[in-house]
């Protein structure tokens, strides 16, 4: 561990404060290998400070007009249109991605900032008059007070976006705990939120882990919970916040299968394809995970993709052509690693092999080359796991039919896609994928901020998702007023 690296601070009542921790967690470059800063695991007490500072805030905030609260979200999308690089150089630096990818994850972020700015509008209630002689009723939506969002590894400024925005513009207050490991992207991006009239209180950021996550479950002062990262925990999350009473909205983990038919345009189709599994090293809760070739497709597209993967420059993501940057830790490496062990060992074929790959002047870091697997069945570790790295496993079947049914027995269903010129395959494959994320000719079926995001079954607990019109309505209450005029 570096002797200078810096513990990081809570930001609580609109101070940064140090937590009471007593470990640390130590955040990486991925692509060197260096420890960077320390994260704090913050206690339940460090916690309750911010719900304190949140609940203090929370009356002064909800009557706040609307509009002057999207006034700070317009400054915050105004202080990150004119930070995004440097925002973007910081995701990279924590998270190893590409500054492309990272640049793109910015804008992905900062257009959740623009929906939420439309929050006059679309916090908007209902009314009908003469419901009965002389009365009237309205709905209005009302904040819920102190909430909290629990992020993941992968995109350390876009996923906090899909929250605080949202739960800021409608006069919540929140708390964000942001992943342990790539804690420093909302560091900075709070930084800019000091400078956006927002008052002391209404926005907090908590470092920690599982005893931070845990906390905010039980906690009687959070009313709602938003989580994204792995399965086994966003269901524990689910489970415990609703418990404890609160609304919860927990998006995990994918496996994401990938169909190719006969018919595709294979030299576009698999240069996206190429993008979908290996963009972001595969860290993406949308990336392909399993090429499902229909029938004839099997050989071309199989070829197709090894030549495409063998040729992706792998390296030190903030270097000019560079497509694809380490993953996140040394851990995670190994872990990757262990899967494609067990790939081979359970029989899979293995065609290209990442473990190997050696990147100049970057000895120490976190690097694994694009790997593809033929013959993968879902009886196999690797076919059906989420892997989270590099992978691609394939697995031929002989009719779309097949390919749904394969899909449709893993318990996962975040993201999926068809490649084919079929309009008629592509209208059924929709139609019947219970994905709730669904591209045609399209490798990463992210919706845009204006739409809702996430997926079903295993890959999300909860009803509302995220960002969109569901924000609106996940942060917000209905109440209905019925007025008689005497
Ligand atoms: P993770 O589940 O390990 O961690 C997510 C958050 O939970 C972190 O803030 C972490 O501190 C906390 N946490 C970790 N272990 C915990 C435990 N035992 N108890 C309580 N809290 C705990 O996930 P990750 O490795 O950071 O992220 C990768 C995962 O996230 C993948 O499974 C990926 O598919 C998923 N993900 C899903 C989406 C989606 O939209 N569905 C988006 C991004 C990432």
């Amino acid at each position: 561990m570096s002797a200078q690296a810096e513990v990081l601070h809570n930001y609580v009542g609109g101070k940064w404060i140090p937590a009471q921790a007593k470990e640390f967690v130590d955040v990486h470059n991925p692509a060197i290998g260096s420890v960077i800063a320390k994260t704090p695991l913050s206690t339940r007490a460090d916690l309750d400070a911010a719900v304190q500072a949140a609940a203090k805030a929370f009356p002064a905030w909800r009557d706040t007009p609307v509009v002057v609260r999207a006034r700070s979200m317009f400054r915050f999308v105004e202080l990150l249109e004119r930070h995004a690089g440097d925002i973007a150089r910081t995701v990279t630096t924590e998270h190893g991605k590409t500054i492309d990818e990272a640049r793109g994850s910015v804008r992905r972020g900062i257009e959740c900032v623009e929906v939420a700015c439309g929050a006059p509008s679309l916090m908007m209630g209902y009314g009908l008059e003469q419901i009965a002689t002389n009365v009237d009723s309205t709905v209005f939506r009302q904040p819920l007070g102190v909430v909290a969002a629990i992020t993941p590894f992968n995109f350390p400024a876009m996923v906090p976006l899909w929250f605080l925005p949202f739960a800021v513009a409608t006069g919540n207050c929140i708390i964000v705990k942001p992943s342990e490991q790539v804690p420093l992207s909302t560091r900075a991006m709070f930084r800019l939120l000091e400078q956006c009239d927002i008052p002391p209180g209404v926005i907090s950021m908590v470092n920690g882990g599982r005893e931070i996550v845990e906390g905010i479950c039980d906690h009687p002062g959070i009313r709602a919970v938003s989580f994204v990262g792995s399965t086994p925990v966003a269901r524990a999350v689910y489970q415990r916040g609703t418990h404890a009473g609160k609304r919860v909205q927990a998006l995990g983990g994918a496996k994401n299968f990938v169909i190719v038919m006969p018919d595709a345009n294979f030299e576009k189709s698999i240069e996206i394809i190429t993008e979908s599994f290996y963009g972001c090293a595969g860290e993406r809760c949308l990336a392909g995970s399993v090429l499902v070739p229909v029938g004839e497709a099997h050989k071309e597209a199989r070829d197709r993709l090894v030549e495409a993967a063998r040729s992706l420059k792998v390296g030190d993501g903030m270097e000019a052509g560079v497509q694809m940057g380490p993953v996140i830790s040394g851990t995670h490496r190994e872990r990757v690693r262990s899967y494609i062990d067990k790939g081979v060992h359970e029989g899979a074929k293995l065609v290209l092999d990442g473990r190997g790959v050696k990147v100049a002047d970057r000895d120490n870091g976190f690097f694994l080359g694009p790997t593809v697997f033929d013959e993968v069945s879902p009886k196999m570790t690797i076919g059906h796991e989420e892997i989270f790295g590099p992978v691609a496993s394939i697995h031929g079947v002989k009719t779309l039919d097949d390919a749904i049914a394969l899909m449709e027995s893993h318990p996962n269903a975040n993201a999926t896609s068809i490649f084919t010129s079929s309009g008629k395959s592509a209208r059924e494959f929709a139609r019947r994928a219970t994905a709730s994320m669904v591209g045609v000719n399209i490798g990463v079926a992210a919706p845009m901020a204006y739409f809702p995001f996430g997926g079903s079954r295993d890959s999300f607990f909860g009803d509302l998702k995220v960002h969109g019109r569901d924000a609106f309505e996940f942060y917000t209450d209905k109440k209905v007023t019925i007025t008689r005029w005497l």
